[in-house]
């Protein structure tokens, strides 16, 4: 066996050490004879797991308790939808539109009422987060959306934007548990956590608890509805069950590395390496305004689209994978969320020195 250094944007890179834990307890999960694949959702054994994995997420995250922690399905494209299904009671949101998850959001948001492109960064291929301190938001927006972390184009928000006292809702798939947050300033914290926590098939909603009502758009499925989820404790249906077991055992791992502020730690050092690194060569350029850098997807260009390509191919020769860039970017992205080790980063910083050198 050998493993390869995985700088996939998502599915992406997950801890070692979790998944020998769940290949360990694959067939026999804790001396109840059956994979947590095979068990009831509404068995024992399975409850503790759910309630233990929120009960870790909270701590983390020091997730305040009018929040509820959601585990739901659809990706984190469904919640582009059930976002304004749920919470478009005056049918007006503000969008902010920095890549193109948050205009799929902001598409998907014209379905349901009107959505409002309150600021962009599209002139400029979204290569930059725009200035967010005193926008244009209607008075009866239900919220501003936020996409946090542009997993494609390799934007962060390093401050949030002022909402004038409406709730912010974010997409934070690419950044989830990467550092610390203050739940506190969002109305709904979301993400799909195949980019930076577990496998494909769980989205993670948090969500202020007086965002939950009966009240939604006409017509709203009550699969869609935040209230069903948020009665049934993530149990109203069979959730991605496996999952969320995995989910946990990340959440598990965080805490043993010493929390979200260790974690932040890590990622600055890692990030600064490669960085530091574009900022220095001549043949490899990084393609985000520096001040806007995001911690966890780093994309980069040589300028020739051949060498970009030849780059690709020699890099995953020598066991560095999936480092292909968005087609709408082009040249190379580098996904090094929080399991890719600092060697990792190291290791693909000394393999481009010496392509540089080659070439
Ligand atoms: C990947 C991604 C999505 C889409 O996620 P799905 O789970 O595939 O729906 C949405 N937003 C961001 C920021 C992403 O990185």
């Amino acid at each position: 066996m050998s493993r390869v250094y995985n700088f996939s944007a998502g599915p992406a890179i997950l801890p070692e050490e979790v998944l020998r834990e769940a290949a360990e307890e694959m067939l026999d999960y804790q001396g109840s004879g059956m994979s947590v694949m095979e068990m009831s959702h509404r068995s024992k054994v399975y409850d503790g797991i759910i309630k233990e994995a929120e009960a870790d997420l909270r701590d983390l995250m020091n997730i305040p308790d009018n929040y509820k922690v959601l585990f739901l399905q659809g990706g984190a494209s469904q919640q582009f939808a059930m976002i304004p299904m749920n919470l478009m009671k005056n049918k007006k949101a503000a969008y902010i539109v920095t890549g193109q998850w948050a205009k799929k959001a902001f598409q998907e948001g014209q379905n349901y009422g009107e959505a409002v492109k309150v600021a962009s960064s599209e002139d400029e291929t979204f290569s930059y987060i725009p200035d967010c301190s005193d926008l244009d938001i209607p008075e009866d927006a239900d919220y501003v959306y936020i996409c946090e972390n542009n997993t494609i184009y390799g934007t962060k928000y390093k401050t949030l934007p002022n909402t004038k006292g409406h709730t912010l809702v974010a997409d934070v798939s690419s950044c989830f548990l990467s550092e610390p947050v203050d739940v506190s300033k969002y109305g709904i914290i979301y993400g799909g956590v195949q980019k930076n926590i577990g496998p494909a098939g769980v989205v993670i909603v948090i969500i202020r608890e007086d965002l939950i009502t009966e009240d939604t758009l006409p017509g709203t499925p009550t699969m869609l509805k935040y209230k069903t989820h948020a009665d049934a404790d993530s149990l109203y249906n069979t959730p991605p069950a496996y999952g969320i077991y995995v989910c946990g055992k990340v959440f598990k791992w965080l805490k043993k590395m010493g929390g979200l502020s260790v974690m932040k730690e890590r990622n600055e050092e890692k990030a600064k390496i490669l960085y530091e690194f574009l900022d220095e060569s001549k043949m490899f350029k990084g393609t985000v305004r520096k001040e806007d850098r995001s911690l966890m997807n780093v994309p980069f260009v040589t300028g020739d689209k051949d060498l970009d390509a030849k780059f690709v191919k020699e890099a995953e020769a020598a066991g560095f994978v999936n480092l292909k860039g968005h087609r709408t970017v082009g040249g190379m992205r580098a996904s090094i969320y929080n399991a890719m080790p600092k060697e990792g980063v190291e290791k693909l910083v000394a393999f481009m020195k010496k392509f540089e050198e080659e070439n």
